[in-house]
């Protein structure tokens, strides 16, 4: 669904971040110090950072500013200990998007990466539309004529990407690039037996998924 980097040095509250993006679809990945997430993010585009203020070596401030200083766009969600109104001021003023206070409520980071994404994509509707199918990105959850899908996490991730691009072909590499950290193990046929439980579920009255050989599948909402 996105590719996420987390910047934290925190493990514990890495691995309660990261698995709270994976439960939802998302492809995460960790950066522990600014440093790692500098490489990271020249490797691959993501569509958030989430950048945690207090950083061994260089700081989230600097993490950010290097970022908007080599033209990045993607938006940032800073997460910081830190109460002091001058921090939340300096991470927006350097190109930051929103801010959450730790601790923070699962559900309110979920929301507001939601948000975020729905922003970067141009697109703050969170329900889409494609034939019988609507899915509603806020609440995660996709209905055909009335039925409700029961999709695992990565099936939801490729669906959405599907359905935001109805009528267009996705690449393989751009929905395993959305739907696989750097460290997943991926299968070679990961994709495909996803699409397939997929189709299953939107039959018979779901748009179909279309195959184009060598190019990748197409939601076809007509
Ligand atoms: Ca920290």
């Amino acid at each position: 669904m996105a590719r996420i980097l987390v910047v934290e040095d925190d493990p514990a509250l890495s691995r309660g971040v990261m698995a709270l993006l994976k439960s939802s679809g998302h492809a995460a990945d960790w950066a522990r110090d600014g440093e790692t997430a500098m490489r990271y993010a020249s490797a691959d585009p993501c569509s958030l950072f989430i950048v945690d203020i207090g950083l061994p070596g260089i700081s989230g401030f600097e993490v950010i500013r290097k970022l908007r200083g080599r033209g990045c766009r993607t938006p940032i969600l800073v997460l910081t200990a830190r109460d002091q109104v001058s921090d939340r001021v300096q991470g927006l003023d350097l190109g930051a998007d929103d801010y959450l206070l730790k601790p923070f409520n699962a559900s309110e980071l979920s929301a507001r990466v939601r948000a975020l994404l729905r922003r970067e994509h141009g697109d703050p509707n969170p329900v889409i539309s494609a034939g019988s199918l609507t899915v509603d990105r806020a609440h995660a959850t996709a209905v055909v004529a009335g039925r409700t899908l029961q999709l695992r996490p990565r099936e939801w991730a490729v669906l959405v990407c599907l359905v935001t691009r109805a009528g267009e072909v996705v690449s393989k590499r751009a929905l395993l690039a959305e739907v696989y950290s750097y460290d997943d193990e991926v299968a070679p046929n990961a994709l495909e037996v996803h699409v397939a439980r997929l189709r299953r579920q939107l039959e018979p009255d779901g748009p179909p998924i279309r195959t184009m050989r060598g190019l990748g599948y197409l939601l076809d909402p007509s």
